[in-house]
């Protein structure tokens, strides 16, 4: 039998994959999916060995049974998702995730082009900076039709990155060099048409997440941010979810340095790196909502394309990221989550 492969077929979120049709359901509280999530596939998986990732070589599950970002990814023809996606004017934007692999850059350019040649969606890369040593890569995937790219830096600091995903696990990446790439990246698609992935809960402090935000934010990249969610036979299945509260002073941080509204130097911390003021009134902005939606590129619109729902918890909640606008019970629930810790109740 033929086996299922990049780039003539491509794995979709699940999200994504109820979005198209090809599965029949709905989203809790009726979320709407703006940003159609595509993943490349290979028989031989990810060469990538990150301690917390679903794809992981180390995790125990075969390649087919794996999980990324929490739920389970389906593999389509690419024929038929530029079909069903054509004309569905909910979408704004597709996302193509390579993986570490050396088919990935090529597969890429070519996904690129069919989008671009196929349909009006407006195109982000999540670039794999292990595969990419120059910009002449970078300058093809934007001469392809790609707007945007994303670099998953995940881990907030050298040390935590290169335990879980460098060396300490055998694996390929290296801090230096996705920074390098981040920087590039904004030279060849412009100032803010980058954006880095970051991961809170994988060891790290609220001063060290805060400073890899302020880093991007020099640098001409926004954050996208992620809680960490335990993916089961990971090698990190059992490390727990990062406190509410911890989750929700990034977000108001991460929302007030991408903003221009702050920056790190005006923000103190506690003895533990806990973010006790941020240097501007929090009151407003927790009113407003925003800053605890899912970060990520946008759509026609301007505002986030990239809502992701429910890939960071459960339906069942508390909704980490919000894909809509908080309501007005969510933001009464998202005050007491910042006022737990507060009160020495922890989440
Ligand atoms: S934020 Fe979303 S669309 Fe943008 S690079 Fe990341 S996964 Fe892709």
């Amino acid at each position: 039998m033929e086996s299922k492969v990049s780039p003539q077929y491509i794995q979709t979120s699940l999200a994504a994959s109820l979005t198209l049709g090809f599965q029949q359901g709905a989203f809790h509280r009726n979320a709407k999916l703006k940003g159609l999530n595509l993943l490349l596939h290979y028989d031989e998986g990810c060469m990538g060995s990150c301690h917390f990732c679903g794809l992981s070589r180390s995790r125990r599950e075969s390649p087919k049974g794996k999980t990324f970002i929490r739920v389970a990814w389906p593999i389509y023809s690419l024929e038929e998702i530029i079909e069903r996606a054509i004309g569905k004017d909910q979408i704004h934007r597709v996302c193509i995730s390579m993986i570490t692999h050396p088919r990935a850059l090529e597969d890429t350019l070519y996904v690129i082009r069919r989008f671009k040649e196929e349909t009006a969606l407006y195109i982000s890369v999540l670039i794999t900076p292990t595969l990419i040593r120059n910009e002449d890569a970078l300058k093809a995937m934007k001469q392809a039709g790609a707007d945007r790219v994303g670099i998953a830096i995940d881990a907030a600091t050298p040390e935590l990155f290169d335990r879980l995903r460098g060396k300490g696990v055998g694996g390929p990446h290296r801090w230096d060099h996705y920074w390098d790439i981040v920087e590039k990246s904004a030279n060849v698609f412009g100032r803010f048409y980058v954006g880095i992935h970051l991961i809170v809960g994988l060891g790290e402090t609220e001063r060290e997440m805060v400073e890899a935000i302020q880093r991007g934010q020099k640098m001409g990249a926004y954050t996208h941010l992620f809680s960490f969610f335990p993916e089961k036979g990971s090698p990190m299945e059992d490390h727990s979810l990062p406190p509410l509260d911890q989750y929700r002073r990034i977000q108001l941080s991460r929302w007030i340095i991408n903003e221009g509204l702050g920056s790190f130097d005006r923000m103190k911390f506690d003895e533990n790196g806990r973010v006790i003021d941020f240097g501007v009134d929090i009151n407003p902005l927790i009113e407003i909502g925003e800053p605890f939606m899912t970060s990520g590129c946008p759509g026609r619109d301007g505002k986030v394309a990239c809502n992701r729902p429910y890939g960071n918890e459960r339906p069942s909640g508390p909704i980490r990221n919000f894909p809509f606008r908080p309501e007005p019970e969510d933001i009464e629930e998202i005050k007491r989550q910042l006022e737990s810790w507060k009160n020495g109740i922890l989440e």
